[in-house]
């Protein structure tokens, strides 16, 4: 049984690596970010909410996503484990998610940091082509991680469920040290 939790910039493998693994372990890989795109896409009433949120790199507020999160953790396929990708965003979800995962009866075995420098993250996001990737978007979301997202690091570093792995390899070199982490 797997249960982790993936940190890192925008930029930094995060989704690939997330789905990459979920895959290889038959588990759901849960993104927030892929289920609003797809609300999007289908425009229901929570794409049209998140919308203007996404396309200025902002976070989308937790009220739209904590029943969300809540929900998807309650379906039966995540009864044998789940990737969480883009959630927690921040130090209020990450307290959510520890109080829902008590109530669930689940724990997590690792929040896994995917560590690259700066310079490469620009030009990593700038060369992707997403909708929300143009250059001014790409550097709100790089500040709006720094200020939010970025203390989960000490947040899971305090409860010793911090595993940080360096994420400017190739993406095969990643996948393998993320699959010795789920070995441990
Ligand atoms: P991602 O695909 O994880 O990079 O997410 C893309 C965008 O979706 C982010 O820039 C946010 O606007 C929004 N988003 C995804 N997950 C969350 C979350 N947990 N909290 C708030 N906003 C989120």
């Amino acid at each position: 049984m797997t249960r982790l939790i993936f940190l890192g910039p925008p930029g930094a493998g995060k989704g690939t690596q997330a789905k990459l693994l979920a895959d290889l372990l038959e588990i759901p890989h849960i993104s927030t970010g892929d289920i609003l795109r797809s609300a999007i896409a289908q425009a229901t009433p929570l794409g049209k909410k998140a919308k203007s949120y996404m396309e200025k790199g902002e976070l989308v507020p937790d009220e739209l996503l904590l029943d969300l999160v809540c929900d998807r953790l309650k379906q039966p396929d995540a009864h044998k484990g789940w990737i969480l990708d883009g959630f927690p965003r921040n130090v209020s979800q990450a307290a959510f998610l520890e109080k829902l995962l008590q109530e669930l009866n689940q724990v997590f075995d690792y929040a896994v940091n995917l560590d690259v420098p700066d310079e490469v993250l620009m030009s990593r996001l700038l060369g992707r082509g997403r909708h929300d990737d143009n250059e001014q978007t790409v550097r709100r979301r790089l500040e709006v991680y720094r200020n939010e997202t970025e203390p989960l690091i000490g947040f899971y570093s305090e409860r010793s469920s911090l595993k940080v792995i360096d994420g400017d390899r190739s993406v095969e070199e990643v996948t393998q040290s993320l699959q010795q982490v789920v070995a441990s």
